[in-house]
């Protein structure tokens, strides 16, 4: 029998296709990174099906690749090698709401705003937040975060138990649902971050928040980008505790004004803070604004009301989208660096610096509470100079992270694109112990081939 016939005696004839737009769909994530058509694409409708799959990609060597929503930034999703993508859209179930214990145990293809809509029902929500409408499958393999990390932690910290099918085919669960975990060596949070190369998940259960009674969004706007970043540490180092808290520099603002907001296109802060009660919020929110004008804080408005507090957020939700739609004629390229936050300051000042000196085009934005800074710039697709110039921005903004103590990626994951700075970064000897997990876990090398430590993939360099 062919692939997709074989695989329709697991999944039934209407969950196994090979139709070309089906592949074309799942041969890659948003970024420009190598795109390949898999051979086939399953949706699964539970764990035993995804076992049966991985049993017979195991016994015919046939690559396996997960796939959440494909929102990922440096082809973590991507196919490369081809073979059976799984996606999870089928696994999107919440299993269980464990109310009392502000826990939720879900399938990995329920995406974390439909989510976190059925959660509000119980006052609850998950707090990691990447923007895209990820699914939580891709959020753990990926270990995203987002605008509430600062506060609330990213996905990892957010992840008790899992549910796991290996390559072979075999199911285990790891973890518990007890808060404190010492019960040897921690496979759920070796699974998490690993981008779908040692195992799929198959079930999950997460932390819960409970939803803020009290919160208060602040706006304060600065004259330059480094001022910005250094009122970041300035809030952050006097022990306050942001809930959100998100550097923009003036043309990222003026991209969120293109479609959602109406903010003065200025380096920006955009804050929330939550908090028991109004007093406790109100007084973080004086010194909050004394550091902000201490740092040259030209304009600060706090307290911004429900429906301006939404647009605000809808906004920086939408930056990416906004920046991704506007130059159809270009592609981007994004540094996700964090350093510890004493070095953020100097980590923005670098970045910024950068666009004056190498004349390249694009934004800096990032969550900076978690020290985290992303720059995306563009470029024409076909125009080879600028894409080495947009390479060498990013090596160098790498460069200055990893000297700060800092990492190459801090949410979105190696996938191709950060692979060329993991020795850099962790060393030879590190980089060696990970390829022997990874072969301890995949000896035959199905599961989402050519990442994280894989061979490396061609990306558009
Ligand atoms: C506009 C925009 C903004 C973004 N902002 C952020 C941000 O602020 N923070 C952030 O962290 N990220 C951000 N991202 C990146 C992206 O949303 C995250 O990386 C997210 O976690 C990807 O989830 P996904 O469901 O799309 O996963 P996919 O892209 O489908 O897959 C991600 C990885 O997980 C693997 N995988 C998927 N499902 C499973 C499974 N069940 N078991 C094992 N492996 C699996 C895949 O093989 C792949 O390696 C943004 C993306 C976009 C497009």
């Amino acid at each position: 029998m062919g692939l997709v016939a074989d695989l329709a005696e697991i999944v039934g004839d209407a969950h196994a296709s090979a139709a070309e737009s089906i592949l074309q769909i799942h041969s890659g994530d948003q970024s420009s990174h190598e795109r390949r058509l898999p051979d086939a694409v399953v949706w699964p409708a539970n764990t035993a099906e995804v076992s049966a799959v991985a049993k017979y990609a195991s016994a015919n060597r046939i690559p396996l690749v997960g796939w959440g929503a494909g929102s990922s930034l440096e082809g973590n999703s991507n196919p490369v090698h081809g073979g059976i993508v799984i996606d999870f859209g089928r696994m999107n179930q919440i299993v269980e709401v464990h109310e009392n214990d502000f826990q939720v145990t879900v399938q990995p293809g329920i995406f974390y705003k439909d989510m976190n809509q059925l959660l509000a029902r119980q006052g609850l929500f998950f707090a990691p937040d990447p923007g895209a409408n990820a699914s939580i499958g891709g959020m753990i393999a990926n270990n995203a975060s987002g605008t509430r990390t600062v506060k609330y932690g990213a996905t990892r910290d957010n992840v008790l138990a899992l549910e796991v099918v290996l390559a072979s085919g075999e199911v285990i669960r790891t973890g518990s649902r007890s808060l404190k975990q010492s019960a040897g060596y921690d496979l759920t949070h070796l699974f998490t971050g690993s981008e779908g190369t040692l195992g799929l998940i198959t079930e999950a259960t997460l932390i819960l928040a409970p939803l803020p009674e009290h919160f208060s969004a602040v706006v304060a706007t600065f004259d330059d980008t480094p001022s910005a970043a250094e009122a970041v540490f300035g809030i952050k180092g006097s022990g306050i505790s942001p809930a959100a808290l998100e550097l923009l520099d003036a043309e990222s603002i003026r991209f969120m004004n293109m479609r959602v907001t109406d903010l003065p296109e200025m380096p920006t802060l955009l804050m929330e803070f939550h908090g028991a009660s109004e007093v406790a919020i109100k007084a973080e929110l004086e010194l909050v604004k004394e550091i902000c004008e201490d740092c040259g804080c030209t304009r600060f408005e706090a307290g911004v009301g429900r429906e301006s507090r939404d647009r605000l957020w809808e906004g920086r939700h939408a930056l990416g989208e906004i920046l991704f739609s506007v130059y159809p004629d270009s592609h981007y390229l994004i540094t996700d660096v964090s350093v510890p936050i004493s070095a953020y300051p100097e980590l923005a000042a670098y970045a910024n610096s950068l666009y004056g000196e190498m004349g390249v085009h694009g934004t800096l934005f990032g969550h900076a509470g978690d020290g985290n800074l992303h720059t995306v710039n563009f470029a024409p697709l076909d125009d080879d100079d600028q894409w080495a110039v947009l390479h060498d921005f990013n090596d160098r903004v790498v460069q200055k992270a990893i000297e700060l103590d800092g990492t190459c990626t801090g949410e979105h994951g190696v996938g191709i694109g950060k692979q060329k700075y993991m020795v850099y970064e962790h060393g030879e000897g590190a980089i060696e112990v990970m390829k022997q997990v990874k072969t301890l876990f995949d000896p035959l090398n199905i599961l989402n081939p050519g990442k994280v430590v894989g061979i490396k993939g061609k990306g558009k360099r």
